[in-house]
């Protein structure tokens, strides 16, 4: 049975952060709180109200020194320019405790009945069909995988689906870019080694890999070397907000050309054409950006990717009970039911079918 009762057209959402917030609220013991309502942006009450229907939740390590230099990073991101040092690298003995942590929160949120974790488009179909949170198991860095590969088979069995190789912090495998504004992704080298054969083993896998995040020499290594189409969960359009972690142009082209997909990232910096984190955001720029991805990669290779639990979001979305504004400014600025339903969830649908193939 479902526990949804979903606006329409549902939303199925490219990443959100819920499983590091609960983390955060006391790990697997606060995984109920996501059913009764909590602090953030999404739970289950008021994924009701807002007809949010599952999505990507990011499994997400934290740096020790996060907490105490958010404050700062906030405040330097309101002045731009700005170039914020990335965190120090992470050992994989620091990383995977944590990531198991956030999957055992996971399998409690299912256990408890909020979710299913999908393993495979045909779980999807079902719980988008009787209205149960539909939920991908995502890597957000991949610094709790070793270079020889053997936790991904691990994490591959308990229902990872989805990995970026790296958030911004470099991983053995590759490098991300800062939170620089103004700036390119031309950051740094590409990726390593151990890079290439992550891309090569999620391919044989069947895992969607990410490239939000990703530097541009990062970017081009795995447009290269994968045979599955190119997806972004989480990016915006460069010529927009020219943050460097936004998508140039030239990205988009080759998402395109492979048929793959972007997901529009609500993070103010990452929306806002003078790349400040405030709230003071208008839905109209998020119609922008939408209506740019949608000319350079196509109706059917756009989707959204709201950052919940992870971002600052504009005023007008605010948390997932937001998504009935961005609904109503989507359609008042001239969208279809066809565009509407292809940008809620069936693009995320399709893009998946096509990464995942028969698994
Ligand atoms: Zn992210």
């Amino acid at each position: 049975m479902g526990n949804l009762e979903i606006n329409e057209p549902m939303i199925f959402d490219g990443h959100n952060d819920v499983l590091l917030k609960l983390l955060t609220n006391g790990g697997v013991g606060a995984a109920s709180s996501f059913l009764t309502g909590d602090d953030g942006h999404l739970d289950i009450p008021r994924a009701k109200t807002g007809g949010f229907g599952g999505g990507f939740f990011a499994l997400y390590v934290p740096s020790p020194e996060d907490v105490s230099t958010e404050d700062d990073i906030f405040g330097a991101m309101n002045n731009p320019p700005y170039n914020i040092p990335l965190p120090a690298p992470l050992t994989q003995e620091y990383a995977l405790p944590i990531v198991l942590e956030e999957v055992a929160i996971l399998m409690r949120l299912q256990e408890l009945g909020a979710l299913k974790i999908c393993h495979n488009t045909d779980d999807l179909r079902s719980c988008f069909a009787n209205g149960k949170m539909a939920a991908i198991m995502h890597m957000e860095g991949a610094e709790a995988i070793d270079a020889d590969l053997q936790a991904l088979e691990v994490l591959y069995t308990a229902g990872l689906r989805s990995l970026g190789p790296v958030w911004s912090r470099p991983t053995i495998f590759g490098h991300g870019v800062p939170f620089k504004y103004p700036s390119t992704g031309d950051i740094g080298d590409g990726l390593s080694e151990a890079g290439f054969r992550l891309v090569k083993r999620c391919n044989q896998l069947g895992i969607m890999l990410d490239l939000s995040h990703l530097n541009e020499a990062g970017f081009w290594d795995i447009a290269k070397t994968t045979d599955a189409p190119l997806v972004a969960t989480h990016s915006n359009a460069h010529a927009i907000c020219p943050h460097a972690r936004n998508l140039t142009d030239k990205q988009l082209e080759a998402i395109a050309d492979s048929d793959g997909m972007v997901g529009l990232n609500y993070a103010c910096a990452f929306l806002r054409p003078d790349g400040k984190m405030q709230a003071d955001v208008a839905l109209d720029v998020m119609l922008q950006h939408l209506d740019y991805l949608i000319e350079h990669v196509g109706e059917d290779r756009v989707g959204l990717g709201s950052d919940f639990d992870g971002a600052m979001l504009p005023e007008g979305i605010a948390d997932v009970t937001g998504l009935n504004n961005l609904r109503t400014a989507m359609r008042a600025h001239g969208y279809d039911e066809a565009l509407m339903q292809k940008l809620c969830h069936k693009n995320w649908l399709r893009v998946l079918d096509k990464t995942w193939g028969g698994i």
